[in-house]
């Protein structure tokens, strides 16, 4: 049996387990299984790895993208550059067991933002700093675009929301919600800004899949900005994974 899953916590919220499972059986893989490993801390991961053999691959979530970090034997590129992981390849070798972590967030923004960027978009505000904030922030210094990162601290972000005007917003055609506001079941809630001097040159992305339209979104586009969900970056990055576990378990 070739065992799967993800650890988080709580893990109500779990996209991963439908779709693996899903996968799992159009592919007809009768020995493939995955779970959900609700782990209240991270110090419980050596011991769920110790106990479950069959253990392939782990999927990463709130809280501990970050904190899965150091636990790693090995990192991939990506993932050290970045600071999170998000996919954990688990080799065992007799009573060895060997851990590598990967970022497959930062290759789902990439694909899935790709094909909407325009020659305008040479500039972003990042809402929210944090770990999936990361992997947007490793992609616009990959790709040229110039950002700054919102946050609700000083300390933490490049600019805070009060601080946002009319100028900046102007000057920022690209704006990314890394912050939980208005996932469900909260999905009164946005991220507070001047969304009045949004127009139809702003491409506006959120990273929430549920509900599939945000009032961020929602907002966004009655000033006609282009908008984009997190559904279509939720499956590239989970197929990513997929994708690096079949590699690295084949050698
Ligand atoms: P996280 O580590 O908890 O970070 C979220 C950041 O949002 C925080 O660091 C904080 O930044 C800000 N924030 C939190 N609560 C806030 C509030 N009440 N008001 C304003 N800002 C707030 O979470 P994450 O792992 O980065 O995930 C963030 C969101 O992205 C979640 O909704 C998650 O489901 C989604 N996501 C989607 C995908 C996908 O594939 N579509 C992948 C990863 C994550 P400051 O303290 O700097 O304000």
């Amino acid at each position: 049996m070739k065992l799967y899953g993800l650890i988080g916590f709580p893990l109500t919220h779990s996209f991963s387990q439908k779709y693996f499972s899903e996968k799992f059986s159009e592919l007809n893989l009768k020995d493939h299984q995955y779970r959900n490993f609700p782990l209240t801390d991270i110090s419980e991961l050596n011991d769920l790895i110790i106990n479950q053999k069959e253990l392939s691959g782990l999927n990463v979530t709130i809280p501990y993208k970050e904190q899965a970090l150091p636990l790693m034997n090995e990192l991939s590129e990506e993932a050290g550059a970045i600071g999170a992981v998000n996919t954990i390849v688990i080799s065992r070798n007799k009573d060895k067991v060997s851990l590598k972590g990967h970022n497959t967030d930062y290759y789902g923004f990439m694909q899935s933002i790709k094909p909407y960027l325009e020659n305008i978009h040479h500039r972003a505000l990042i809402l929210g700093t944090g770990g999936a904030s990361k992997a947007v922030e490793y992609f616009f210094k990959n790709t040229g675009i110039d950002y700054l990162k919102v946050s609700r601290d000083r300390e933490k972000g490049d600019i805070t929301y009060n601080e946002l005007n009319e100028a900046l917003i102007k000057s920022h055609l690209l704006i990314v919600n890394t912050t939980p506001l208005g996932m469900s079941p909260s999905t009164e809630e946005f991220p507070p800004i001047p969304y009045e001097f949004l127009g139809n040159q702003h491409l506006v992305y959120d990273l929430i899949y549920n509900p599939a339209e945000t009032l961020f979104l929602k907002k966004a586009k009655e000033k006609g900005a282009v908008t984009i969900n997190g559904t279509s970056m939720l499956k590239l990055q989970a197929e990513r994974s997929w994708k690096i576990w079949n590699n690295e378990n084949n050698h």
